[in-house]
């Protein structure tokens, strides 16, 4: 009898883990690659603006995730970083409305934003036409968003902490991007 009992409550007590387990795992993404799937989005995504007037959809997989804390990214963003997916030119389209161009003087960096509610939705870099730097959180649905590198920490108010693993107190330079993507896409993060 004794026995019987305590073979049941082994029994309710392992289904119930079971069911515990089962919904932590699908609460935090589980799936045969949800390492990868935690910090990249699922293709194709879509985002948009503010107000609905710009629709973009994502289709390839960002290069980076980046944080910058330049005085540019603060002024741009009103608030202590900007944070950018560098994503393949070939995998940012726009679908719906037409972004309007408002750059800074001489910079070569070109801003687009949204005509209506003035969201920045995305930059493009002079000289580098392999990739478009999209603003991430305008995603539909952005728990994947999480910097890998930030740059400009000269610039960084004090308290201004992200989950970058790699800190450049000004830009990365060619060299050592290279090597941050590698791990970027292939590493565990
Ligand atoms: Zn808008
Ligand atoms: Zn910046």
């Amino acid at each position: 009898m004794y026995r019987s009992s305590q073979k049941e409550y082994n029994c309710s007590n392992s289904v119930k883990m079971t069911i515990a387990l089962l919904r932590v795992l699908i609460r935090t993404g589980f799936s045969p690659n949800w390492r990868l799937r935690m910090h990249h989005p699922n293709l194709p995504l879509g985002g948009t603006c503010c107000c609905a007037t710009i629709r973009f959809k994502l289709l390839a997989t960002p290069i980076m995730v980046v944080a910058c804390h330049c005085r540019d990214c603060q002024t741009l963003t009103s608030n202590a970083f900007s944070i950018t997916a560098m994503v393949p030119t070939h995998g940012f389209k726009i679908i719906e409305g037409e972004p309007v161009e408002r750059s800074l003087p001489k910079s070569q960096r070109h801003h687009f934003f949204c005509p209506s509610g003035m969201t920045w939705v995305f930059t493009k870099i002079e000289g580098i036409e392999t990739r478009i730097n999209v603003r991430p959180t305008l995603c539909d649905g952005s728990s994947w968003v999480k910097p890998f590198i930030e740059t400009m920490t000269r610039d960084k108010l004090p308290w201004a902490t992200t989950s970058a693993v790699h800190s450049f107190d000004e830009f990365s330079t060619p060299d050592e991007f290279q090597s941050l993507q590698a791990q970027f896409l292939s590493e565990e993060q």
